[in-house]
């Protein structure tokens, strides 16, 4: 096949969340920039991911506030739904999105190469597919992501055993349904099709649900999860899953089986950094098997950067795209650090979960003398009218100056409200700052007010009570 020529200032390897903002940023300062994806446009994020999931789970949302029409004086009968109708919207919205994120990658005039690049040396890149190409660039920006990971264990037909990419294209639903793994992926998926009436287990290696959360946010997970009809196994290992003539046969360590018509693994995600040559390029992975990258998100070749799932443990879109941004900010000649003391993490859950900083035991494990405040949304006149009254707000403080150091959020539009906080927190704002703003009424956004009272020892809208204390 003809084999063509062409140099660029800048390199993306990857059009994720990570690389295309990389690109674009790179173009708007005037770079030649050379955009190189394998698959679709948008990545994981998008395709088989953020966006896919979050339609589906806007249905089942849109549905459980049906559900709820009489608390509203709203008479409706025969309440029914179609579930390929569901997964139809969800298929021309991330269609939607990749042709409008199309057209914004050919107005940045960036030349987008579709194809699996593979370094040949530091500088030259070869790319194989639709075109077949071999370009040079004076820096390159890698954003490959990630995808999930074979296991051995779980031999994925993608019609019985799925994982979190096939399991978002299922058009009929199963009526049992085993989840392994009660992370993120796994909760989101388990509070999802709950709410289509799927009979749902999560089974968990650990003694909770959401480890990675701080114990009342995963309790309070637990605990709606559980009233909503999940069955949630913790302290379990399984062995392996099979498919039967009716379904899946999960086996656990401890010798018991669950018989289920699908299993859904989300556990184990693959990095994208095997056959892309980083040693044609001299790049190192760390113990960890990410690309090894400083804050500059620079590896240890000159001129080539490393952003995205690849090269940290977030694995989150937003922080892939701030990555994008630093890397390309200084491949363009600025100086750009990353910062992640104020990253949000969310989660789309019925609750819905949103956090920001330190929990209560990091603040303390870091040496802070910190407090926290709690305020529920019972408290709130907002919450009430609007029947969403499940769940609190709560800040995470240090006694000494007042420093707001993290912040928890479950309950309705949790993923909206941390971003106050995600401001709050890179500023380095106090609990007196959140109090002495003034916040809308009646707002949900109030809790964040009555939780920096609480903290501050100063409930407003709740009895005087004494705040948590290290
Ligand atoms: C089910 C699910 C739900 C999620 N929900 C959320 C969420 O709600 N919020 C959130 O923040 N995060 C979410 N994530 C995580 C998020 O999708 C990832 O963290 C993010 O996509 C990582 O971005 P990235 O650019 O590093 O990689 P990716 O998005 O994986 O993109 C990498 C791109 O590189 C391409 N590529 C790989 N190798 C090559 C090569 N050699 N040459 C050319 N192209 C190549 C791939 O085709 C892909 O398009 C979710 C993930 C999953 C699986």
């Amino acid at each position: 096949m003809e084999q063509k020529q062409h140099h660029y200032d800048i390199a993306v390897i990857g059009g994720g969340p990570g690389g295309y903002p990389a690109a674009i940023k790179a173009a708007q300062k005037g770079k030649a920039v050379a955009l190189i994806e394998a698959g679709e446009l948008g990545g994981t994020c998008l395709n088989r991911g953020c966006i896919p999931s979050k339609t589906l789970i806007a249905s089942a949302e849109a549905l459980n506030r049906v559900k709820q029409a009489s608390e509203f004086g709203i008479h409706l009968e025969n309440v029914s739904f179609d579930f390929t109708k569901m997964v139809d919207r969800k298929d021309k919205i991330v269609n939607k999105v990749r042709k409008s994120l199309e057209g914004l990658i050919a107005a940045n005039k960036i030349k987008l190469f579709r194809g699996y690049g593979k370094f040949v040396t530091p500088k030259r890149i070869k790319i194989t597919g639709e075109d077949n190409v071999e370009i040079s660039a004076d820096k390159t920006i890698v954003a490959t992501g990630s995808e999930p990971k074979n296991m051995p264990a779980f031999p994925f037909d993608y019609k019985k055993i799925h994982d979190s990419t096939s399991m978002l294209e299922i058009r009929k639903l199963p009526k049992k349904l085993v989840i392994v793994g009660g992370g993120i992926i796994g909760c989101e998926f388990a509070s999802l099709y709950l709410e289509f009436g799927v009979d749902v287990t999560i089974l968990e290696v650990l003694p909770r649900i959401l480890p990675m959360e701080c114990t009342s946010v995963s309790t309070a997970l637990t605990k709606a999860l559980k009233k909503r009809g999940v069955n949630i196994e913790t302290n379990v290992f399984v062995e392996v899953i099979e498919t039967t003539d009716k379904g899946v046969s999960v086996r656990l360590a401890e010798g018991k089986t669950i018989e289920a018509d699908m299993a859904l693994v989300a556990v184990g995600r693959k990095l994208n950094t095997a056959g892309i040559g980083l040693e044609n390029a001299g790049v190192l992975i760390n113990p960890e098997g990410l690309i090894d990258v400083n804050e500059r998100m620079e590896t240890n070749v000159p001129g080539i950067y490393a952003v995205g799932d690849i090269a940290s443990k977030w694995w989150l879109a937003h922080v892939a795209s701030h990555q994008g941004l630093v890397a390309a900010g200084n491949a363009c000649g600025e100086s750009m650090r990353m910062h992640y003391n104020a990253v949000p993490s969310v989660i789309f859950t019925n609750p819905e979960i949103g956090t920001v900083g330190y929990t209560l035991e990091e603040a303390i494990e870091k040496g802070y003398h910190a407090t926290i405040g709690t305020f529920p949304f019972q408290a709130l006149g907002k919450s009430q009218a609007t029947f969403q009254t499940e769940g609190f707000a709560q800040v995470v403080s240090d006694r000494d100056t007042g420093q707001i150091l993290g912040a928890q959020v479950v309950g309705h539009e949790a993923a909206t409200l941390v971003a106050e906080m995600g401001i709050v927190i890179s500023n380095e704002m106090t609990l007196e700052c959140v109090t002495n703003t003034i916040h809308a009424h009646p707002t949900i956004a109030e809790a964040w007010m009555e939780a920096a009272f609480l903290a501050s020892e100063k409930p407003l809208h709740m009895p005087p009570q004494k705040a948590i204390l290290n």
